[in-house]
Formats: structure tokens, sequence, C-alpha cells
């Protein structure tokens, strides 16, 4: 026999004696109570009464044909008795209560429960195999996935549809197909079964044996309410309420004694199906990540059954996101490397330069800083170490070569907190500074306009600088700052050097002051100005801190940064607003499938968490595509040895992720919560 699975809190089983709502007895209470309903649908400034005060009864065990002719308003009551749609006056009272002040979820909870829905046209998920079709109910009831898939491969064996289990309907026949909505209808054990022209699609064989399980369930005991046009169908049934243009014209029994026996093979199968209802129940939460796990499947299924789609909308996404990600990592990487270049320097660095700014250096003819200032300053307490540049332009020469170069004279120390790497060779040191000697390293841009032949090492080759011979100890490297690539042509002597055989002056281009490690590199620099001024007069010169190099570095970047991220997000929202857009396409697409869903009991929330699933999943998906696509970036931008340098920051990847799937659920939730706001009825009639 059918179990009973109502909870305590059930509004249908609660008034009930034991018993009561599955008993085969008629009782006091009637199963199905309507009292002067009546169903007007809104038509333009008008209203369409479709149904005038029906009052009927049936009892729990029944087999009742409604029959009527089409337009009749046979549906409408249907539905009505399902809860898919509500009255518009009088009561409808189930198991003795009253349903209209139900809300839509306690509704979805009776379907779920106590209805099973066959209906003419099958209203089968495409999508779904046969058992998939025969599950579904039970994923809103909450059955394990084992349990479900027993019972509904049991009950569609039984329905004589083993050997189609993974067939999708749209290669069952129609009788076929009505055997698997048979199977769904029976899936959560419904004790009431309403079944709306369910031959009405069918062949007269095919019909004959939907007919013929209808009255074998009936006979289990389950109450049975068949829809139908044709008085051949309805006698089937053993009463038959007549209705004609919205009001009950006759409801009388029928008389069966003499009948032609009937019931097929089917029909004998199905006494067998007798549901032993082996519904293993899961935990609350359990249940919930149930159902969470087939949205899941269903939002795959469906960016499946649309890949194109899918794939152009995330398109949004997969731009956003790798913009984002690659312009964060562009700009690390870029203020590491400048950092990294002025990093050599250490923060206790200041540079003095001659006049008040850039623009006076680049003049050449300020003439401020001078050899004794730098040896004056080296005596200060907070200075370790000074190094003093020279520069002037002159031409270096190579057998007939002859170039125009910018000759630095610098101490040892400079290279190594510049930060040049050597190609080859090495630098000169400190000795060669204090001895003056005719050693020099020239850049790569020297190197390669004076030995072309790249293979040949010019360390050892002596080279004429203005009319000085020097002998090349060392090559740097190619300078890949990100401050542009220079073509002129820099060598470098010991400054010692450079004042002896050149300039003869005692003018100096800058000042290299390393601070000691105890002074404040700003106290340092306040230090330095307030000596220079004394020792000059006026202030004919600028010092750069390196620390305020780095904190301006680190602005502009972040700024830059900033700036194109937030471009980026705002593609983000455009790429958010195209999932919007096709998901309310694909709500709009789909509210059949919401219809059946809603009618074998999707709560709201079920229908709602379906669809903000799949924009979630479409938006992740976006997001983890957009990721690869940045660090792919970074790599091809490697491997052509591009100066771009990504630096990826794990805090940016996880932020990407969940700035898609927050647009996920922003934008999908307008689509979502229209779908889950759909009416049951409505939805089901959509074509
Ligand atoms: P039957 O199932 O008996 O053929 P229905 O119950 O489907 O009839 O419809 C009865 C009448 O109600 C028809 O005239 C139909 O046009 C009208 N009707 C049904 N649903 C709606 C609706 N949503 N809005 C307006 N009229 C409706
Ligand atoms: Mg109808």
């Amino acid at each position: 026999m059918v179990e009973a699975k109502s909870s305590p809190r059930d509004p249908v089983a609660t008034p009930q004696p034991v018993g009561g709502l599955l008993s085969p007895h008629q009782t006091g209470t009637p199963l199905i109570a309507l009292d002067g309903v009546t169903k007007a649908f809104p038509s333009g400034d008008d209203v369409v009464v479709v149904l005038h005060g029906i009052t009927l009864s049936i009892f729990t065990g029944e087999m009742v044909a409604i029959i009527g002719a089409s337009g009749s308003g046979k549906s409408t009551l249907m539905n009505i008795l399902g809860c898919l749609d509500r009255a518009t006056s009088g009561t409808y009272l189930i198991g003795g209560r009253e349903t209209g002040s139900l809300d839509p979820d306690e509704l979805a909870k009776l379907r779920r429960e106590h209805f099973g829905f066959i209906f003419q046209r099958y209203h089968l998920l495409s999508e779904l195999t046969s058992i998939g079709n025969v599950e579904v109910p039970a994923i809103y009831s909450g059955v394990t996935p084992a349990g479900r898939v027993a019972r509904a491969s049991m009950l569609l064996t039984r329905l004589g549809m083993a050997d189609r289990l993974e067939y999708p309907p749209g290669k069952l026949s129609g009788g076929q197909q009505q055997r698997v909505s048979i199977a769904r209808a029976l899936m959560n054990d419904a004790n009431v079964i309403l079944a709306d022209e369910p031959t009405g699609a069918l062949d007269h064989a095919s019909g004959e044996e939907v007919l013929a399980i209808l009255t074998e369930l009936n006979r289990e005991g389950r109450t049975v309410i068949l829809v139908t046009h044709d008085m051949a169908v309805a006698r089937r049934a053993n009463r038959i309420i007549e209705i004609s243009d919205g009001r009950v014209v006759s409801d009388s029994p029928v008389d069966h004694s003499t009948d032609a026996p009937v019931g097929g093979q089917a029909a004998e199968a199905m006494s067998a199906a007798t549901v032993t209802a082996s519904q293993g129940g899961l935990h609350a939460w359990r249940a919930a990540f149930d159902r969470f796990g087939e949205a899941f499947k269903m939002a795959l299924m469906s960016m499946r059954a649309h890949g194109l789609r899918t794939f152009l909308t995330m398109l949004g996404i997969i731009i956003g996101i790798a913009s984002v990600v690659a312009v964060v990592a562009l700009g690390e990487g870029s203020r590491e490397k400048v950092l990294a270049g002025i990093s050599n320097l250490g923060t206790n660095t200041l540079e003095i330069f001659p006049g008040l700014n850039y623009g006076d250096l680049r003049s050449g003819k300020v003439q401020t800083l001078k050899l004794a200032d730098a040896l004056e300053i080296a005596r200060q307490p907070y200075a370790a170490g000074v190094a003093p540049t020279v520069t002037l332009s002159t031409t270096v020469r190579l057998g007939s070569l002859e170039l125009s170069a910018q000759v630095n004279g610098v101490g040892a120390e400079y290279f190594s907190v510049k930060g040049t790497q050597l190609a080859a060779g090495q630098y000169f040191t400190d000795n060669s500074v204090t001895h003056m000697t005719q050693e020099v390293v020239i850049d790569d841009n020297t190197r390669a306009a004076l030995f072309p032949a790249a293979k040949l090492s010019p360390v050892g080759q002596i080279i004429l600088i203005g009319k000085v011979p020097a002998t090349i100890v060392g090559v740097l490297q190619k300078q890949l700052t990100g401050f542009g690539n220079s073509t002129s042509l820099s060598v470098y002597l010991p400054y010692t050097t450079v004042q002896a055989r050149f300039t003869g002056s005692s003018t100096l281009r800058s000042i290299l002051l390393l601070v000691s490690d105890d002074t404040d590199s700003t106290l340092a620099e306040q230090a330095a100005t307030k000596f220079l001024i004394a020792r000059h007069g006026v202030l004919d010169f600028f010092i750069m801190n390196n620390d305020d190099i780095r904190q301006t570095i680190t602005a502009t970047t972040d700024t830059m940064t900033l700036l194109i991220a937030a471009i980026a997000v705002i593609s983000l929202v455009v790429g958010g607003i195209g999932v919007m857009n096709i998901m309310l396409v694909s709500v709009s697409e789909r509210v059949k499938e919401i219809g059946v869903r809603m009618a074998v009991g999707a709560r709201r929330s079920d229908i709602l968490q379906q669809f903000l699933t799949e924009a979630v999943l479409v938006c992740i998906v976006g997001g983890i595509l957009g990721i690869m696509l940045a660090l792919l970036a970074g790599q091809i931008f490697a491997a052509l040895g591009s100066s771009f340098t990504f630096v990826y920051s794990a805090t940016s990847i996880i932020g990407a992720f969940a700035v898609s799937t927050l647009i996920g659920i922003a934008f999908g939730y307008l689509p979502a919560r229209s779908a889950a706001q759909l009416d049951p009825v409505v939805a089901l009639e959509r074509e």
C-alpha cells in the first residue's frame, strides 16, 4: 500500500484522522471539497469568467472523470484541483483544510507530496533521459540520488520501459512518453493522480494502455481524477462529472456491470508496482546540498546545450577579467622593475645635481657643482661615502670609425649603486680611480657601433676617446629600463681620469652621496641642502632622494593601475549586463520547463537557485578562462622577450575570481527571480 509521508506540520495531514487522507474508505471528510469555486481571467479591461460556482466533493479512492466540451473549463478546474492555480472565489478544501491561505511554497509542497500530474502533452524535459525526468519530483522532496535512481528505474520497469531508461523524450513514442510522465507522477508516491486528457495525443492502443494503468493505480487505492472530452474514456471511471460552460451539469456514478473485461499487460505489470516507497530521506542540509548539486548539473546541461551562446556571453567576462588581471600584473611588473633599479642605490642614497631641476641639468651649461663640494660633503657626519660623476661629450674612435659619445667619469661604486649588469669583462676598481687609469667600460650601444661583429669580444681592445687611448675592460648589458631605448653611446671612465685628461675643470655632473646607516635620508637631505647653500650662498643645485623617487613611482604606477583597472571593471559590468540579458532570454525560453518543475513540486527557491547557479557558473567559468588568458599573455610576452614584465599577485587573481562570482550573483539575480516568480499554470501553458 501507499505510504503516508506527511510530516506532522503538513497542512493536509494535520487535521486528518489516522490514515485520513489516504484511507480508501469514504469517511465523513472528503479528500477534495470545492464550494462555489469561480475562476475569472482578466481579458483586456474585461474579465472572462470560466468557472461559475463549482461545488463538488471527491473522496479518497475514487476514480472520477470530468467530462465536457472543449473550452468548458475542465483544465481550469483541474489546475485549481492540483493547486497549480487558485480559485478567484469560493473555497477549496483538501482533507478538510482550506488552501486559499497557503503561500506558493506550501502549495508546492502539496503538489510535491500529494499530487501526480499527467498532461496531454506529457510535458517532459527534453534534455533529460526517461530516468532523469522521473527523478525530478524526488529531487525537490529530498531523496538521495541513489534512492531516486532506484525508484525511477523500478517505476519505469514496471511500466514496461526497462529498455528505454536512458532515452531522451525525443526518441520515445507518444505512448512511451506518457508512461514516463506516469512514472514521474508516481515518483513521490502521490495519492491523487490528476490526468488532463492523458490519452488525447495517443493512438487508440496506447490510450487503452494508459487508461488501464490509471485504473490499476485507482485499484491500489489512489484517487484518480481524469479530464476528458471523450465519453468512451470517461466511462472508464467510476463517476462522471460533466461540466458545461463552467458549471457542473451532471454528476453520476458509472455502472460497470455490462463492461467487457479490460486491463492489458501494462496494468497487470503495474499492480506489482504498488510502490514500496523506498525513499531514503536526507537531512535538511544534505537535501539542500543535493538540490544545489542538481541545479549545478542542470546549469551545466543548459550551458552545453547552448554552447556558442554561452561562450559569447562569457566572452565579456573573459575579456574583463583577463584585462583586470593582466593590467594589475603589468603595473606591478613595471613598478617592481623600476624599483629594482632604484633599490640598488639603497634607500640611503642621495643624488645631488647642479641647477634647479632636470631641465637645467640637460642644458649642460650649469656648472655650479664642483669637485670641492664633493670632497667637503664627504667629511660630513651623515656621509658614508661620496661618488662624484663628470660628463662630457666627445668622440670615440676605432680605426676609421668615429662616433660621438657621452663620456661619464664615475667612481668604482657607481656601477653597483646604479645596478648595471656586465655582458663581458669587469668594472674598473677604486684603485683605477686613485691612479687615474685609462680603463673604459662601454655600454651596449657603443659595443654595437664599434664592434658590429658580435662574436668578437671587445675586452682588451684599445679605443680612442677624444685623443685619449683607453683599454676596454668591461661591456655593459643592454639596458632594459622602462625609460625608453636610448640610442646614444655612453662610455665610463674613472672620474679622476676624465677630470685630468679631458675637462681639466672641477665641474661635476652629479654627486652620489651614500648616507650613513644611522641617519635618516630625509634628514641627510636637509643637512646636505643647508650645507651646500652655505657653501654656494644660493640654491643652485637640487637633490634627488631615492626614497622620494620610489614613492613617486609607486604612486604613479598605482594611479595608472587603478585607472586601467577601472576601465576593466567597466568592461566587466558590461559583461555582466550581457550575462543578465542572456539569462533573461534563457528564462523566457525555458518557461515551460519552469512550469513543469513547479508542477512536480519545485519551490520558488529551487527555481531561483537553478538560474542563479547558471549565471554564476557562466561568470565563474568566464573568470577562470579570463585568468588563464591573462597568465597566457604573460607567458607570451615573456617568450617574445618583451620588456613588459607581468607580476601576478594572488590577491588580484582571487579578487578577479570573487568579482566574477559577484557579477554572476548580481546580474543573475534579476532573471532568476523573474523565473522563480512565474505562475506555474501560466508557465505550463506557454508554448
Ligand atoms: P478545456 O480544458 O475544458 O478545454 P479550459 O479550462 O482550458 O477548457 O478553458 C476554458 C475557457 O477559459 C476557454 O474559453 C479559455 O479560452 C479560457 N481560458 C483558459 N485559460 C485562460 C487564461 N489564462 N486567460 C484567459 N482565458 C483563459
Ligand atoms: Mg483542456
